[in-house]
This record gives structure tokens, C-alpha cells and sequence, in this order.
């Protein structure tokens, strides 16, 4: 079953007087294990996606359903318990706290878990992205990849069944960006979550399970990987 389903989704969004139709009836899907890539020009529609599925965002019209229940019926409680346990986000970015060493930012999304396993499992998360000797380093102390890799296992530290990832590697040079892409690579099969990605770094396609256009609200084709 697709962790990640989109049927016929419209978002409008009022300007002033103007009603912008930012997403026009899109049909979606992921799996765990999967990453599916969105592409397609500025003002495309493809952040209006990435937040929808998110929950962080409402569609006007259409069905989105996580794991197999439609959020659209979810109260606001609902919302924001599955945003914090079924949803990781990894930003172009990093949004790291600053004051907070790499463990502490890691365990930061799993405070209000009482469970001692979480410092544990942040270690853990961060000795598998290869910062293992950085856990009480802050992000000024971090190259650009080496952040990203701590905004990753924050990502994950809930377990969550979704990583949604808006230009992951925007902010990495080529080589950094492509260490990047293949930790998620790793990290999606290991971790059995679907990764949704937003990107305009070409090179993310070879990583990629398929790829979606979007132009103008439509999904315009499916680009085989
Ligand atoms: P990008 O997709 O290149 O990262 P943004 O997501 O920042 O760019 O914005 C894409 C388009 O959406 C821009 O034209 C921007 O003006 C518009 N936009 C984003 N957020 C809002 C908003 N809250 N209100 C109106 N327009 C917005
Ligand atoms: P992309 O991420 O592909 O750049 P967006 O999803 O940000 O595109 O934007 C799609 C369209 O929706 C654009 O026309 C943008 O201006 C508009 N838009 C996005 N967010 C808002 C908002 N909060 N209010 C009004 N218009 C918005």
C-alpha cells in the first residue's frame, strides 16, 4: 500500500481580489522505501504539494491519505501528532539550532518522548550518517554536508514514514550534494520511508525511483528514473 496518496487534489489560495489555483486536481502516490523526485519551474505548485503532504497545508479539494487514512477527516490534535510522528522534514537550509551540539538537535523533534532510547538512538542515527566523532560539535563547527546529515537523522529520530526533503542539496556543492543523495538512498531502505523531494539539482534524478513534472497545478508526466 502507497504510504503517500494524492487523489485529484485543487488548492486555491486568494490574492486580493485574485483566486490563484496553485494545484489543479493532482493525483500522487509513494511507497516506503521509495523516492520520488518533484520537479517543474518557480511558482509550479511543487512547495503547495510538499506542504500539503506535510499536513502543514489544507487542499481545497481532493483526498490525501497517509498509510491508508484520509487526513482531510483529522482534527487539529491529529494533525499536528501525525506531522510530529509520521513526518521528518530536511530543509535547503538545515534549520539547526545553533546553541545546540549535533545530539541535541537531533533529539530535539522526540522532547516530548519520555523514553530514555532517544539519546541512544540520536547517536545512533548520527554514527550512521558518519558523525559518529561530531555528536558534541554545534553547526558553526559543521561543514554544509555535515549539517545536512545532522538535519537528517533529526529527520528520522521520530521514526517517522514519510521524509520530505525541499531541495536537500541546494545548498551543497556537487560532490557534497551527491554524499547527500546517497545517505537518503541508504537511509530510505534501512529506515522503510518514503522520501518525497522538491529539487532543480539534475543530479538528483539518478538517485531518484521516479520523478514527477509539475507545471502550472498539473502533473504533467512521470519520468521514469
Ligand atoms: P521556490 O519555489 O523557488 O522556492 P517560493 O516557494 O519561495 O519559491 O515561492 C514560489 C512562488 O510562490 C513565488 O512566486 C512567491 O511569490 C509565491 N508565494 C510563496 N508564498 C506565498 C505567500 N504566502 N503568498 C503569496 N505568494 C506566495
Ligand atoms: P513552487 O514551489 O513550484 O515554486 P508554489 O507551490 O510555491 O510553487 O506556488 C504555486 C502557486 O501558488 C504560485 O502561483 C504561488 O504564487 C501561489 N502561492 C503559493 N503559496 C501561496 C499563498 N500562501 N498565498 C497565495 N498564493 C500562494
Amino acid at each position: 500500500m502507497n504510504v503517500i496518496e494524492l487523489e485529484d487534489v485543487v488548492k486555491r489560495y486568494k490574492s486580493g481580489e485574485e483566486i490563484i489555483e496553485a494545484l489543479k486536481g493532482v493525483d500522487f502516490q509513494a511507497d516506503r522505501g521509495e523516492m520520488v523526485t518533484v520537479i517543474g519551474p518557480s511558482g509550479s505548485g511543487k512547495s503547495t504539494m510538499l506542504n500539503i503532504i506535510g499536513l502543514l497545508d489544507t487542499p481545497t479539494e481532493g483526498t490525501v491519505r497517509l498509510d491508508g487514512r484520509n487526513v482531510t477527516d483529522f482534527s487539529e490534535d491529529e494533525l499536528t501528532e501525525e506531522r510530529r510522528s509520521g513526518i521528518g522534514f530536511v530543509f535547503q537550509d538545515f534549520h539547526l539550532l545553533p546553541m545546540l551540539t549535533a545530539t541535541e538537535n537531533v533529539e530535539l523533534p522526540s522532547m516530548w518522548d519520555t523514553s530514555v532510547d532517544r539519546h541512544d538512538r540520536a547517536i545512533d542515527l548520527l554514527e550512521r550518517v558518519g558523525l559518529g566523532d561530531r555528536l558534541d560539535h554545534t553547526p558553526k563547527q559543521l561543514s554544509g554536508g555535515q549539517k545536512q546529515r545532522v538535519a537528517i537523522a533529526r529527520a528520522l529520530i521520530n521514526e517517522p514514514d514519510i521524509l520530505l526533503a525541499d531541495e536537500p542539496t541546494g545548498n551543497l556543492d556537487q560532490d557534497t550534494g551527491e554524499t547527500i543523495l546517497e545517505e537518503l538512498t541508504r537511509l530510505k531502505e534501512e529506515e522503510d520511508v518514503a522520501i518525497v523531494a522538491v529539487t532543480h539539482d539534475e543530479q538528483m534524478l539518478e538517485y531518484t525511483d521516479s520523478t514527477v513534472r509539475i507545471v502550472d497545478g498539473v502533473i504533467q508526466e512521470v519520468v521514469p528514473a
